[in-house]
């Protein structure tokens, strides 16, 4: 069946981008309603759906926006985390147009709404299952692809020039347990240029190295060092489990992906839902 939240979880927590002070307050909803997003900071803003055909940026993560121009960005964290979580409805309010980044992962997320508990709903849950193999490649050697499979499981493969990351690979089924002790735990990474040429630019004000990995040639810069083993390429999948997450089902299929991000997870849902032949939608 179907599930929301037990009772209302509220994060207090900066934005990645703006660094002000952003409040999120996620409550249940009713069957069939989905992941929903309102703007609790502008009046009368319309529930806007999680799902990739309302997904407007993909560049520094996956951001909706509604007709009005309005953004919610950075929401991949929390879409993993409720998927992981079996949560298929729910009502997320944020006041600002970004996310709070909170531990840079998924495990605040996954913690509070587990703590919070789950409501089993009178419908059943509805499963994306995919019947045909569908590929999406980039100009520059990225891809990915999505084929049948009896559970959600995702093969991702990344090779960083920095020698503390190298090449990375995860392959395996995605469930509750593995999501909690090898995803959710692992922060997004940059390179410390990176940081420089983005703070320049007025962006990541609210980064730190609680939230984010930072590379530094062949050093990494944070004192603790990594969280998990190939915390880098789990923290890709991560991204990409909340990104599959806007196909507004759960998945039965397999998601192998290729030094791929945000851009080419929306990609390939767009082209997976082109085909009506490419997919089936049954009830669990
Ligand atoms: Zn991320």
């Amino acid at each position: 069946m179907q599930h929301t939240i037990a009772k209302s979880v509220e994060f207090n927590g900066v934005g990645l981008h703006s660094g002000v002070a952003v409040k999120l307050v996620i409550e249940p909803a009713d069957a069939g309603t989905g992941i929903v997003f309102v703007r609790s900071d502008i009046s009368g803003f319309a529930p806007l759906a999680a799902i990739y055909s309302n997904v407007v940026d993909t560049r520094n993560c996956t951001c909706l926006g509604d007709k009005n121009g309005q953004i919610i960005s950075t929401i991949e964290h929390l879409m993993a985390a409720l998927s992981a979580l079996k949560i298929d409805n729910a009502l997320v309010k944020v006041n600002a147009p970004e996310m709070p980044i909170l531990d840079g992962g998924a495990l605040l997320f996954y913690n509070e709404l587990k703590k919070a508990g789950l409501a089993e709903q009178s419908a059943p849950r509805r499963i994306l299952k995919i019947v045909k193999k569908v590929e999406f490649h980039d100009d520059k050697g990225n891809h990915v692809t999505l084929e049948p499979s009896e559970q959600f499981h995702v093969h991702f493969t990344i090779d960083f020039p920095s020698p503390v990351v190298g090449h990375q690979e995860f392959d395996g089924a995605i469930n509750e347990d593995i999501f909690f002790s090898q995803i959710a735990p692992c922060r997004t990474f940059c390179e410390k240029s990176q940081i420089d040429y983005l703070r320049s630019i007025g962006l990541i004000k609210g980064g730190s190295l609680d939230n984010a990995v930072v590379l530094d040639g062949d050093k990494i810069l944070n004192p603790d060092g990594f969280r998990v083993k190939n915390e880098c390429v789990n923290h890709k999948v991560l991204d990409a489990i909340g990104d599959m997450a806007t196909c507004g089902f759960a998945i039965k299929g397999k998601l192998t992906a290729y030094h791929s991000g945000h851009f080419h997870n929306n990609q390939i849902l767009q082209v997976l839902f082109a085909n009506s032949s490419n997919y089936t939608i049954e009830e669990e």
